[in-house]
């Protein structure tokens, strides 16, 4: 994986151990010449992953609505900024730049970029790798939900796997690279291409 998208909170929480999430997600990529693509804040988590890989010379693309870049939230000293017209425009930019997803700990936005990265991979749309960073078991009562989802017949359990999940920024990157996709049904494939 050359460039990955990083969603995460536009907040920093309230613990550092999520802060240091960041920082060390950051200087792994930076270190692994893997260039971030993300929201393009300078604000809460996303700031602080931004400048952690500056600060070791590493590849930081931003992506930012229209909207948003005009506010006080933009980063500025990123290597490059890409200005997409809409909330939708700016996940569609995103997607075709990565090789695959990671979220850390955030709010709403986090969840609805994450989960949508799901939903192309559950109808073959994309094939990549999509994880999440579990430190403290920020994310345990929403892969709780996932499996309520999985016995409540919503979600398919092959889905669900598409799901990676990891407590270190290593194991994250180990698992994400051996990920491969399940075969999708031609019908779907059909009916979205
Ligand atoms: P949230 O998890 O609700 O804090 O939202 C964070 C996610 O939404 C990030 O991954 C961003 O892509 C997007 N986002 C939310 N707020 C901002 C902001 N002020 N500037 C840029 N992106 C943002």
């Amino acid at each position: 994986m050359k460039k990955i998208a990083v969603f995460c909170g536009s907040s920093l929480g309230f613990s550092n151990v999520y802060k240091n999430d960041a920082i060390q997600l950051g200087n792994y990529f930076a270190l692994n010449k893997i260039s971030l693509v993300y929201g393009g804040g300078k604000i809460g988590m996303m700031g602080v992953l931004a400048d952690t890989m500056l600060k070791k010379n590493g590849k930081v693309i931003g992506v930012i609505p229209g909207l948003l870049r005009h506010e006080e939230v933009a980063h500025a000293r990123i290597s490059e900024m890409i200005v997409t017209k809409t909330m939708s425009d700016r996940k569609v930019t995103i997607s075709k730049l990565v090789d695959g997803y990671i979220a850390l700990p955030g709010g709403f936005g986090t969840l609805d970029e994450i989960f949508e990265a799901l939903t192309l991979s559950q109808l073959g749309i994309e094939q990549k790798p999509v994880g999440i960073l579990n430190t403290n078991g920020f994310f345990n009562h929403l892969i709780k939900q996932l499996n309520v989802m999985v016995t409540e017949g919503y979600l398919k359990k092959s889905n669900k796997k598409m799901l990676i999940i990891a407590s270190t920024v290593e194991e994250l990157i180990i698992k994400m690279d051996a990920y491969t996709a399940p075969k999708i049904t031609k019908v779907i494939n059909k009916v979205v291409s």
